[in-house]
This record gives C-alpha cells, sequence and structure tokens, in this order.
C-alpha cells in the first residue's frame, strides 16, 4: 500500500480530502486553497530521470502528488494531455541564447504556457469525478479576459463527460483573441461574449456557481458546475513536472554536472509557475535561486524587497497582459507555508487583505523566503530586451519571457552570480505578442497589419508560423452568441437545453 498524500486548506485546519477530492473541488469551502501536507521526494536517480521523455518524467512526478490516482488513469490523463496537439515531440524544449537555457512552454494549442496545466486538466477532472462517484456530467464554466479562456476551450474541446462555457467581455478583448475563440471547434464547447467588461462576467459566473436553485435545475438535468481556475491543485502539479524535465535534460545533454543547482527565473502573474518551480526545489531538483520576475505591476517585487503586500496601487496596463495582475491567488500557498503550514496565521493574513489591501509577514516569515529573488522590468526595458537579444542571436522571445530576461540581467548585476546555469521560463511564442514583438525589434513595422507582421516575424526569426496562428487566419466562426449580464443564466441554460 502507498501512503496516500493529503490535501488541507490554507485557512481551515480541519478540512482535509484527497488529491482527486481538491481537483474535483477547486476551492476550499473557507475560500482557502489546497495544498499537499507534504512535498513528496523524488527518488529516482537523474540518470534515469534524463532519459525519460516528457510523458514518463510526468508520471513520475504526478503520481507522488495525486496518490489516489490509480497508474493506469494517472497514464491515460498524461498521454491524452500531451499528445500531438503539441508540435515538437519535446512538449517542452530548452533553447540555449546568450548564456540562458530558455524553457520553451509555449507548443501547445494556444501557444502560451496556459496550455501545460489546461490540455491535462480536463482528464484530471473527469478521472476524479469518476473516483468520487459523481453522476452528473461536469460544466466548465468560465470567464475571461482573454488568454485562459481559449486554453481552456481548446483543453476541453471534445473531452467525453464535459462541456466548457466561456463568457468574455464583447469589447474587452484584442481581435486576435477574440478570434481564436469564436473560431473554437467541439460540439460541447460554448463562447458567448457579453456587454459589459471582464469584473461583469467574472462575477455573473461567480452568481451561478453560487446559485442553488440553478444548481438544482442543473442536477436534475444530470449536470453540474466546476471550474477550471488557475488556484486549482490539478493546474499547479502538471506544472512542476516541466522544471523537473529541463534539470533533467541540463544533466543528460552535460550541460549541468551531477547534483549542480541551476537558478530558474519566472514571469510571473498569479504565482502559479513559479511555485511550480519552488515545490520541484523541494521534491529534491537542486535549484538555488528562484527568480521572480515582475512587469510594471510590480507587487511581488515590493514583497520580496519589504515584507509586505501592497494592492493598494494603480493598475498598469503593460505589454505583459498576462501578467497585469495585483493580487497574485497563488502566493497563498506560500504564505500558509512560511507561517509553519499555520492555517489560523494565514487566514488572518488574508483577512487583512480583504480588508486593507495589505499585510506584513514576521521578520521569521521572512527568513524563509531567502531562495527567492524579486525584480521587475520596466515597458521600455522589455522592448530594449527583445531588441538586444534578436540583434546579438537571432532569437525572437515574447513580452513575457522579456521581462524575465530583464529581471534574470538585473540579477547578475546585483549579486555578482554570473555562473550558475540559469533557465528562464518562456511562458508564450512571440506570435501570440506579434505587435508588441516586432514594435521593439523595429518601429519600421509600425503600419503592417497583424497576419503581415505574423509573415515578417516568421521570416526575421526564421520560425514557422505555428499552427495555433494559421488555423485562425481563415477559421470560420462558430460561436455568435452575445447577451446582456443578467442573461447569462439563461444563456447557459439554453445551450444545455434545460
Ligand atoms: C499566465 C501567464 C503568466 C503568469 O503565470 P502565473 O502562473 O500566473 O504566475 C506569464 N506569462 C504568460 C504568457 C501567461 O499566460
Amino acid at each position: 500500500m502507498k501512503m496516500e498524500l493529503v490535501y488541507a486548506s490554507t485557512r481551515d485546519a480541519q478540512e482535509r480530502v484527497t488529491a482527486s477530492q481538491a481537483i474535483l473541488r477547486g476551492l476550499a469551502n473557507d475560500g482557502g486553497l489546497f495544498v499537499p501536507t507534504q512535498i513528496p521526494a523524488l527518488d529516482v536517480p537523474m540518470e534515469e530521470l534524463g532519459k525519460m521523455s516528457y510523458q514518463e518524467t510526468a508520471y513520475e512526478v504526478m503520481k507522488r502528488f495525486l496518490t489516489d490516482f490509480t497508474e493506469e488513469e494517472l497514464k491515460h490523463c498524461i498521454n491524452s494531455a500531451y499528445d500531438s496537439k503539441f508540435d515538437t515531440e519535446e512538449i517542452a524544449p530548452l533553447v540555449e541564447a546568450d548564456g540562458a537555457y530558455y524553457l520553451e512552454l509555449f507548443h501547445g494549442s494556444t501557444i502560451a504556457f496556459k496550455d501545460m496545466a489546461l490540455s491535462i486538466l480536463p482528464y484530471l477532472l473527469t478521472t476524479a469525478a469518476k473516483k468520487n462517484h459523481v453522476k452528473n456530467e461536469i460544466v466548465i464554466l468560465t470567464a475571461t479576459s482573454g488568454d485562459t479562456g481559449k486554453a481552456a476551450l481548446a483543453g476541453f474541446s471534445d473531452v467525453p463527460g464535459t462541456k466548457i462555457i466561456v463568457f468574455y467581455p464583447k469589447n474587452g478583448v484584442s481581435p486576435i483573441q477574440e478570434k481564436q475563440m469564436v473560431t473554437q471547434k467541439g460540439d460541447n464547447t460554448f463562447v458567448v461574449g457579453i456587454h459589459g467588461n471582464f469584473d461583469q462576467a467574472q462575477t455573473g459566473v461567480k452568481k451561478m456557481f453560487s446559485d442553488a436553485a440553478l444548481a438544482k435545475e442543473m442536477d436534475a438535468a444530470g449536470y453540474q458546475f466546476s471550474s477550471a481556475n488557475s488556484i486549482n491543485i490539478g493546474r499547479l502539479v502538471p506544472q512542476i513536472v516541466y522544471y523537473v524535465y529541463a534539470y533533467a535534460k541540463l544533466y543528460a545533454n552535460g550541460v549541468i554536472a551531477k547534483d549542480e543547482p541551476v537558478n530558474v527565473v519566472v514571469p510571473t502573474g498569479n504565482f502559479g509557475n513559479i511555485l511550480a518551480a519552488f515545490y520541484a526545489k523541494n521534491m529534491g531538483i537542486p535549484i538555488a535561486k528562484l527568480i521572480c520576475a515582475s512587469n510594471e505591476n510590480k507587487v511581488l517585487y515590493d514583497f520580496f524587497s519589504t515584507g509586505t503586500y501592497d494592492k493598494n496601487r494603480e493598475f498598469m496596463l503593460t505589454s505583459s497582459p498576462s501578467m497585469d495582475i495585483l493580487i497574485s491567488s497563488n502566493l497563498e500557498r506560500l504564505i500558509y507555508r512560511i507561517a509553519g503550514n499555520d492555517a489560523e496565521k494565514n487566514a488572518a493574513l488574508m483577512r487583512e487583505l480583504t480588508t486593507t489591501g495589505k499585510y506584513e509577514i514576521t521578520p521569521e516569515m521572512r527568513a524563509q523566503l531567502k531562495d527567492f529573488y524579486g525584480n521587475y522590468t520596466s515597458e521600455a526595458e522589455t522592448a530594449e530586451v527583445i531588441r538586444a537579444l534578436y540583434e546579438k542571436t537571432g532569437y525572437v522571445i515574447d513580452t513575457h519571457t522579456a521581462v524575465a530576461a530583464g529581471v534574470y540581467g538585473k540579477y547578475k548585476k546585483d549579486t555578482g552570480d554570473v555562473d550558475t546555469k540559469t533557465v528562464i521560463a518562456s511562458t508564450a511564442s512571440p506570435f501570440k505578442f506579434t505587435r508588441s514583438v516586432m514594435d521593439a525589434i523595429d518601429h519600421k513595422y509600425d503600419s503592417m497589419s497583424d497576419f503581415e507582421l505574423v509573415d515578417e516575424l516568421s521570416r526575421i526569426a526564421n520560425v514557422a508560423v505555428p499552427q495555433a496562428i494559421e488555423e485562425i487566419r481563415n477559421a470560420k466562426v462558430l460561436h455568435d452568441t452575445v447577451c446582456e449580464v443578467d442573461e447569462m443564466p439563461q444563456v447557459v441554460k439554453n445551450f444545455l437545453k434545460i
């Protein structure tokens, strides 16, 4: 018998569930996040890990966290997720440029790193539903400001036992983002533009989640709601895999010696990706510094440099929109941990965040953050990083990755640590943010149309246009529903024919 790993709420010591229950529930009753009560050790020799495929590595990592999944179940989830949806068999290749190792997490169907977790979450969720004898079909409800909606649609498209409904602000997303969503294939996918902004879409979705009468009607018709939110442990665990994989490949390729530490730089928004790197370190992967990169919304940089988290500030719109965030939800998992896994202490800090918009951690807690380094990259610096790297090496990175590369430069200057091999998480394809990227390289591109820029980027970077972009060039619009905010529940019922 293997030991069952228990998940606890970060806000209530009494609330304990299995991995599959944590995935099904998403959030704990008290608003807390589910965390593993211990981080399992990765007791597999590096020689062996170095020879493994992405899928094999995923199995070794995930089986230690999702202990109530059988081998057959977990392998089915992994093999269904990491297949030809990715445009390379390596799934997450490493590219060396200017002395750093870029871990490309954008080879999935929507060419951004959200695919790494959202391509497996649907399978984890349906498997978890089966294990817990959920009879209903799962209906995923999501509000999106652009990127998450498309990645969730692509992940859940045609997954048996699920339907997905995405609401987006009709006039609040980019033309490319809208086109990506309204051309989504799959009989179980539904996309709705609302006359309202993202906050209204989000509030409408939250209301439906807590509408008891609606839940009853849904249940009678054989449905129940679930969420693909980024705080779901089913999104966090799959993200640990690529840090293990990257380290093992560096070792296998002779870049690093046995047990040689490496730094990891992560462009951070909701703190999910860098937390996964922290968990990889805790499993035993020799990660030296966890370098947390912010854009001009530098709440996390201020937190790491002062010990105070303060969201009371102006919200900046930047060229790295997926990091435009003032409340990094997943940071709560780290706070809980440095509070000594004390749910009461953590809950008190989170209450302060809700009421005053800020909290301060103790010196004892701060002392446990010494493996983290935080800094930020301004808009002008981000553009300069893209241009300089392209001119020096020919390699083109997107704006989010450039924020990370910029912070890595500052880290080297600050600390003098120029020798430790460093992995930079590359979270989006430059083709996803073509205009900002091309504009950074040369202002002469300003007058070109979006698709002209795509072709030009392909030419100068010597990289084929990704399938995800080719697809939307001529794709048919398959979703044209638009509604008012207060019509959202009725639209859901229409789709489900109840
Ligand atoms: C979501 C996202 C991020 C931020 O990741 P977190 O896990 O939220 O910190 C960074 N870059 C891109 C391109 C993203 O889509």
